[in-house]
């Protein structure tokens, strides 16, 4: 008899025990996650709290939360190279799912010289709304591959998810429309699809690629295109010396804005960060281009 009801406690709750345990790699992919998983479940991450999404290592107990995760959600091996062996290393169950490669398959080569200067920007893929309600259904996708039973419910969250990135654009275009086409300057290339999908003009970036600091020649250069673009702002990044945006800055016309924070690992993680990181680089844009 108590066997019995202990059978029943058991196997009356089969929703909650398998609910996929879903691991993700920054903070804009764990938001995005958390919204598709809504009340179900909530995701780790592996990013920890102001870190650099360029520079981060797997520690040990990361190691063993991503052994026993059933789908890892993460932007792609352009970002996180190490996250790749790490998957093929670990020896568990987990279902690699890399979303720039699963949501730009078919996007056309870019063949053209510039091609290697946005191969870094394209990194920063979440920044794009587009690409953001993207990887919402290839979420919801595998969740409902894992756990057909709360399929209706991925799916839910989902086209709720995707409503409040579409209402967080709107928002987005509505904060940057005095900005209009005043050329900016970041720090370094990360800020395109934001660009790319908001109509900003960005005039280059301080740090070449992979936030290298530019020698005395690279300095001058970049005085110069400071000087020739027009460029009204130039803008530091949280996870970066502030430091050489004044060196690039100093007897430039151009303001310096406030910190931009592309990975958006200095706010407070969770459902409500994807919106939060978008807002907040528009404002901070808009803020330092009407002189606030
Ligand atoms: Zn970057």
């Amino acid at each position: 008899m108590r066997l019995a009801v202990i059978l029943v406690v058991l196997l009356g709750r089969p929703a909650l025990a398998d609910i996929p345990r879903v691991m993700t790699d920054v903070p804009a992919v764990h938001s995005l996650a958390a919204q598709v998983m809504g009340d179900l479940g909530t995701p780790g991450i592996l990013l920890d709290r102001g870190a650099d999404a360029h520079h981060f290592q797997l520690r040990p107990t990361q190691a063993r939360a991503l052994s026993q995760a059933d789908l890892v959600f993460w932007v792609g091996p352009e970002l996180t190279p190490w996250l790749e062996r790490a998957l093929d290393g670990i020896g568990g169950e987990a279902q690699s799912v890399p979303l720039r490669e699963m949501t730009n398959a078919h996007e056309p080569e870019d063949e053209d010289a510039h091609a290697n200067a946005h191969d870094h920007d394209a990194i920063h893929a979440w920044l794009d709304p587009g690409v953001a309600g993207n990887w919402v259904d290839e979420m919801a996708h595998h969740l409902s591959g894992a756990d057909p039973d709360n399929a209706a419910v991925y799916a839910a969250n989902a086209r709720q998810a995707k409503e409040r990135i579409a209402a967080t654009a709107r928002a987005v275009e509505e904060i940057l429309a005095p900005v209009g086409e005043g050329p900016i300057v970041t720090y370094h290339d990360a800020y395109g699809p934001f660009a790319d999908a908001f109509g900003l003009i960005i005039a280059g970036s301080i740090a070449e690629g992979d936030a290298a600091a530019p020698g005395a020649g690279r300095l001058f250069d970049l005085r110069a295109m400071l000087a020739d673009s027009g460029a009204v702002c130039v803008f530091p990044e949280t996870q970066q010396d502030p430091a050489l945006v004044r060196t690039v800055t100093e007897g430039t016309n151009a303001r310096i804005g406030a910190a931009l924070d592309p990975s958006g690992s200095t706010l407070e993680y969770g459902p409500d960060l994807y919106s939060e990181l978008l807002t907040t680089l528009a404002r901070r844009i808009a803020d330092c281009a009407a002189g606030r």
